[in-house]
């Protein structure tokens, strides 16, 4: 699907991963993006602004993607706004790394959440309007501590694991209506997520090409991928060997 013309819906997009995807969306030429955040207000008109600079319009929304009623007013802002929504860009994401034996049920209730009904919340709500138009992609920003699991982060993963598995079968299922679903994997990315783990040390013992990605490098492979006709069902990794 051409980038250019499309409504983009991109869930945490006030920082990081997020806002590098809004932005290389308006540059390629989408009718609108929705700016989406759950905190970072002044972060996310900020984003607003450069769309809108680029040439693309823009919508505002809060809404915590872990609860259903607030992801579908997400979708719903969007239609009231376009009349549509061309892609579901399901970024949105936490990291709060822990050993298992010091969690309690809520650090893992919170991650799959966020991570994986947050997903489901925003695409269920968009499915009936691509549906209707035979017309949509679905794009989750999974890890590949989703493929490779860490330790403290098995909730993380796992929540990873799921969105990647999701993907792959609901992919299947949706073809026949023309609407495409893929996860995206990236290693480490250099945004604030990167640095819940302290310092970034880890980066040049762990990683073999010695750096993070940028979060423009993880934009340019989702857009790609969003206009490949053939990417469905995929996990694209981009992970600097640390995969
Ligand atoms: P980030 O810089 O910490 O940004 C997270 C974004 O998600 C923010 O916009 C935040 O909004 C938003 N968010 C958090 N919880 C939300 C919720 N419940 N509802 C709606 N929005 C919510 O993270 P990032 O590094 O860009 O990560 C983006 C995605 O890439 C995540 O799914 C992450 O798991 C994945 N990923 C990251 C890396 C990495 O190394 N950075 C690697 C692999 C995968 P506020 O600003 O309002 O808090």
């Amino acid at each position: 699907m051409e980038a250019r013309g499309s409504v983009f819906i991109v869930t945490g997009s006030s920082r990081g991963i997020g806002r590098a995807i809004a932005l290389e969306a308006a540059r390629r030429g989408a009718a609108g993006v929705v700016v989406n955040y759950v905190r970072s207000r002044e972060a996310a008109e900020e984003v607003a602004r450069s769309i809108r600079e680029l040439g693309s319009d823009a919508l505002v929304v809060r809404a915590d993607v872990s609860r259903w009623e607030e992801a579908k007013s997400l979708v719903e802002a969007a239609v009231e706004r376009w009349g549509r929504v061309d892609v579901v860009v399901n970024n949105a994401g936490i990291l709060e790394p822990k050993p298992f034996a010091e969690m309690e049920p809520r650090d893992w209730q919170r991650m799959i959440e966020v991570h994986f009904y947050g997903a489901l919340n925003v695409a269920k709500a968009a499915l009936p309007h691509m549906i209707q138009r035979r017309r949509g992609v679905i794009v989750n920003i999974a890890s590949v501590l989703g493929l490779r699991p860490e330790p403290l982060a098995s909730h993380y993963s796992a929540a990873k694991a799921a969105l990647i598995a999701w993907s792959m079968a609901v992919a299947k299922e949706l073809a026949e209506y023309g609407i495409r679903v893929f996860a995206v994997a990236p290693g480490g990315v250099d945004t604030d997520m990167a640095r819940v783990w302290g310092d970034l040390d880890w980066v040049e013992e762990e990683v073999p090409v010695a750096r993070l990605a940028k979060p423009e490098e993880v934009a340019k492979l989702v857009l790609d991928a969003i206009e490949n006709p053939y990417i469905t069902g995929d996990v694209l990794t981009i992970s600097g060997a640390l995969l």
